[in-house]
């Protein structure tokens, strides 16, 4: 293992197609072409750290079917490493995604191979290298509770984005590095003081705040980073992923948590800008270029 950055997570084939309206129980409606978009939180995730330059791996599992092989083809051309994305007996995980006129999505996801992502995946894993480990949920929980405290005991820093909600061990929050969340979850965790995210046992915390950008939550106290200014958003799908990736690479490179959460603001400024969630990441250099 040399990837300094692991990402523990789901991998999803996004199968979107645009409807009038819902249709409902009994019925059928007619919609658009199904467009098969690469995603899955996990993957999303590791795709925007390689984008700007991380050496990245993801754990995880896709199913041996022609979604898998495309979330594979997905991830390796954006240079994560996926020797740790095994191949499941179970169907890739699909999300069944419906938008309708006024944007709004409804969505089932079939968690299929993501189910499988297990203790002993994480228990093969040698963290030689690794500097940082970062979990989304979507894949069982035990697992994830499982890897952070392997992590930690490698001495390799867990960072998890806790999206949705989880009820969590004391300990495998004391265990964080970085805990992630947006501004709803904050509220759900401790309401409307945010230093409290501490007091739940990580060593900092991120709050992200949307088109405001993100707050920082250290020893020293709460730090707003705001967003750059973007001409249009397009599609916010994907964007916490974009910000939690990005701020993983930087961690992982050596940044401290602020000067990470104000290169992953632009990253996933710049996210919202492009339709899809992979597909709207950018580059190291595009970032460089913003000055
Ligand atoms: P989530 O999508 O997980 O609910 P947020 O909405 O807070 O999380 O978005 C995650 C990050 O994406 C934010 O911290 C911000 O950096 C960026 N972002 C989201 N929406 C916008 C926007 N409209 N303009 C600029 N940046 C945005």
């Amino acid at each position: 293992m040399t990837q300094t950055l692991l990402v523990l997570g789901s991998a999803n084939a996004d199968l979107v197609v645009e409807v009038g309206r819902r249709p409902a129980g009994g019925e059928t409606v007619l919609g658009g072409d199904t467009v098969v978009l690469p995603g899955g939180k996990g993957a999303n995730t590791a795709v925007a750290a390689a984008r700007v330059g991380a050496s990245v791996a993801l754990v995880g599992a896709v199913g041996g079917d022609g979604y898998g092989a495309l979330l594979r083809e997905s991830l390796e051309s954006s240079g994560v490493d996926t020797a740790l994305v095994k191949t499941s007996e179970r169907p890739t995980g699909i999300a069944y995604i419906t938008v309708t006129p006024d944007g709004e999505n409804s969505i089932v996801v079939s968690p299929g191979a993501n189910a499988d992502v297990s203790k002993s995946d994480v228990d093969a894993l040698s963290f030689e290298g690794a500097s940082v480990l970062t979990c989304s949920l979507e894949v069982p929980l035990e697992t994830v509770i499982h890897a952070i405290d392997a992590a930690s005991r490698a001495g390799v820093r867990p960072v998890l984005n806790l999206s949705p909600v989880a009820e969590l061990p004391a300990e495998t929050l004391r265990q964080l590095n970085v805990l992630i969340v947006n501004e709803h979850e904050a509220a759900q965790l401790v309401g409307s003081d945010w230093r409290d995210l501490l007091r739940l046992g990580p060593t900092s915390a991120i709050v992200t705040l949307g088109s405001r950008g993100a707050a920082v939550v250290a020893q020293a106290g709460v730090v707003e980073v705001p967003s750059i200014e973007v001409d249009e958003v397009v599609d916010t799908t994907g964007a916490g992923d974009a910000f939690a990736g990005a701020l993983s690479a930087r961690l992982a490179e050596g940044d401290n948590i602020l000067q990470a959460a104000k290169y992953a603001v632009k990253v996933a400024a710049l996210s919202v800008t492009k339709a899809g969630a992979q597909p709207s990441y950018p580059t190291a250099a595009q970032i460089a270029s913003l000055g």
